[in-house]
This record gives C-alpha cells, sequence and structure tokens, in this order.
C-alpha cells in the first residue's frame, strides 16, 4: 500500500474520528486532522495520539486564506471532508448556517484542493438528499433515486455533491466518493478483550439523535424522550430509518482511498439496507441495557420524513465493503456503554 499524505476534516467529531482511528491503527499513512473543535473534542484527539501520532490544525473551513495556506503547503493526496453541521431540525431553523457550513465552506475547499493537485475527496453527504421518497421501492432507495431534499441539511449536501460532480467533469486529475449516509449510530468496537469499551463515541452536547437520546436515557442522563409522531405510514406508525454501525461506515471510508486508485469517482449509498422504526429501536435499547425509561409520544417534527431505508448493492458489490456490527442490538449497546 503507497503512503498517502490524508487530510481529515471534522477528525475530532463523531464519524471523523472513528475513520482517523481506524486509519492511524491499520495504515501507515500521513494523518492530518482539521477541526474548529465546536462539536469535535480535544478528549477524543488525546485518545487518538494514544494510537499514534499525528498532525493536528485547529481551524474553522470558514477561514478561506488559511485553508488555502494549509492546503498549499500540506502536500495532500486525499481529503475526506466530514466537518459539516448535521442537525436536521436545526437546519429548518437557522438554514443560512447549514447553506455556508455545509456548502460555502465545502466549495472553497473543493477549489483549494484543485489549486494544490489534491486528487482524491471522499465527501460525507447524506440520504436526506432523497427527501421523503415517493413509493419506497421494496429493496430500498439506490443511488439513482431521485434527489429531491426536503429540509435545508438535505439540500446544502447535495449543492456540495453538485459542486463535486462538476469541479471532476472539469478536472480529470480529480476524483470523488461520495458516500450518502443513512443513520450512523453506536460507538467504537474494541474487541482487544472481551468486553466492549468503546473509547470514542458520539460526544454532541445537544444530542438530537434517536440513538443518543435513547442511550442518554438508558443512563439516566435524561428522564425521558419522545417520538415524533405516531401517525406516520409505516408498520407502528412511528418513523422508520436504517441504523448503521459507525465502525462500519469508517471502514467504507478506509476502502474509498485505494478504491480512488483505480476506478472512476462515484456516488454510494452507505447502509444496511433495513429499516427499524422508532418504537424498535427504542424497544431495542431497553432490552439490551436492562433499563427503562419513560418515553411520550409528541407531534412529528419539522423536516422529518417517514422512511429511509437504503439499497446497498452498489457498495457491496463496487467496493467489497461488507458490514461486520450489522445488529441493531449491538448499535445500541455500544451507544450505551459509551454513554455510561
Ligand atoms: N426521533 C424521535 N425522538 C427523538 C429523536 C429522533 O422520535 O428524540 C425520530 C425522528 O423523528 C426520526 C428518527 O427518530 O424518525 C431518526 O431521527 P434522527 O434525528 O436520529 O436522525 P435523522 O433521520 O433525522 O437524520
Amino acid at each position: 500500500m503507497d503512503k498517502r499524505n490524508i487530510l481529515i476534516t471534522g477528525g475530532a467529531g463523531y464519524i471523523g474520528s472513528h475513520v482517523a482511528k481506524q486509519l492511524l491503527q491499520a495504515t501507515s499513512h500521513n494523518i492530518t486532522i482539521l477541526d474548529n473543535l465546536s462539536t469535535g473534542s480535544a478528549k477524543t484527539l488525546d485518545t487518538l495520539r494514544s494510537i499514534r501520532e499525528f498532525a493536528f490544525v485547529e481551524l474553522d473551513l470558514k477561514e478561506f486564506a488559511q485553508v488555502a495556506s494549509l492546503l498549499n503547503a500540506g502536500n495532500f493526496d486525499t481529503i475526506i471532508h466530514f466537518a459539516a453541521s448535521i442537525v436536521v431540525p436545526e437546519s429548518v431553523t437557522n438554514p443560512i448556517k447549514y447553506y455556508m457550513n455545509n456548502t460555502v465552506n465545502t466549495t472553497n475547499l473543493i477549489s483549494c484542493a484543485v489549486e494544490s493537485d489534491v486528487k482524491r475527496f471522499i465527501f460525507s453527504s447524506t440520504a436526506a438528499v432523497y427527501g421523503e421518497p415517493t413509493n419506497l421501492p421494496e429493496t430500498g432507495i439506490d443511488e439513482n433515486y431521485l434527489t429531491n431534499p426536503i429540509n435545508p441539511y438535505g439540500m446544502s449536501k447535495l449543492m456540495s455533491e453538485r459542486v463535486l460532480q462538476d469541479t471532476a467533469n472539469a478536472n480529470k486529475e480529480f476524483k470523488f466518493v461520495i458516500f450518502r449516509y443513512f443513520n450512523v449510530a453506536g460507538a467504537d468496537i474494541n474487541y482487544t478483550d472481551d468486553k466492549l469499551t468503546p473509547r470514542i463515541g458520539q460526544s454532541f452536547p445537544n444530542a438530537t439523535h434517536l440513538i443518543k437520546i435513547a442511550s442518554e436515557c438508558a443512563t439516566a442522563k435524561r428522564a425521558k424522550m419522545a417520538i415524533f409522531g405516531d401517525d406516520f405510514n409505516t408498520v407502528d406508525g412511528t418513523g422508520v430509518r436504517d441504523y448503521i454501525h459507525v465502525d462500519d461506515l469508517a471502514d467504507a471510508h478506509i476502502k474509498a482511498i485505494d478504491y480512488l486508485q483505480e476506478n472512476a469517482s462515484d456516488i454510494f449509498n452507505a447502509g444496511y439496507g433495513k429499516g427499524y422504526s422508532v418504537k424498535e429501536v427504542i424497544e431495542t435499547m431497553k432490552k439490551v441495557t436492562n433499563a427503562d425509561f419513560t418515553v411520550d409520544i409528541a407531534p412529528r417534527r419539522a423536516g422529518d420524513p417517514a422512511a429511509l431505508i437504503s439499497n446497498n448493492t452498489k457498495i457491496k458489490s463496487k467496493m467489497n465493503w461488507s458490514p461486520k456490527y450489522n445488529d441493531l442490538a449491538l448499535i445500541c449497546q455500544s451507544a450505551f456503554e459509551w454513554e455510561k
């Protein structure tokens, strides 16, 4: 394997730190993490340093001149870009934040990448680009499904996808992989002993994501939680999502680096191809943790589609990706152990 210079933006954050962990553990690539530490944490960086050394740059991507200097000096061949705002309801109330942080800053990063001769760009996109699928196919949503975001978060990511595609069309040397993440959850699986003891996980201060919230209830950090809508057209009326363990998702990014050596730019769904309802997730969390907590029914949340389930045939066949932690109970258990 060639030794590469890799820049990870948002590497102190939830998904970025799991990718950094795998790269530091399993490869000898030179790693640079860029993060503004707004949601990512210095503690996570310390944990990563205990694996091996890497460079860290504390920087906000909105500092265009500094981003340009970093890329000019860095001699990076690959950028893995996570840094973004990611909360759907917040994007509805504060859309400008999302278009600035996600679309504008990403466009600048892509521009600097091309200027600095970076050849590969791996981008975190989202299933939110598909919006509210009408007639959800039995086999899940594939990458050719109509993109039609119903919230600013999804649109901010779709716009960045388009910038990447157009840039790659105009610059033959520049290639990308776009991953459209379904619902990422769980924490660091580290089977060096027979216990599940995550070293890194999701430490977003004001959690909004379902499994994180349920794990906060299971550890009694939070007294109760709400189900946002039980009148959707789904199995039990609650929203259905395709939950993927963060370490399986991270593994796809590691594969993408070498994939781009031989293959053309492409878009891949990242999910397990199986949906669980909000009620099923909460029941599973209660069962694996032996905890009980109050769950209220609340109105639907703005911008939430009824169901999002991936078709993951493409990533499995073309990228040879085979998930290892495809198990809702394990996802809930690892989130809970991290929360503890
Ligand atoms: N959800 C819920 N209660 C919560 C948080 C989330 O009922 O406290 C629901 C939400 O309405 C959606 C699903 O759980 O149907 C997943 O939401 P999440 O915010 O985790 O991810 P999203 O799909 O919005 O990216």
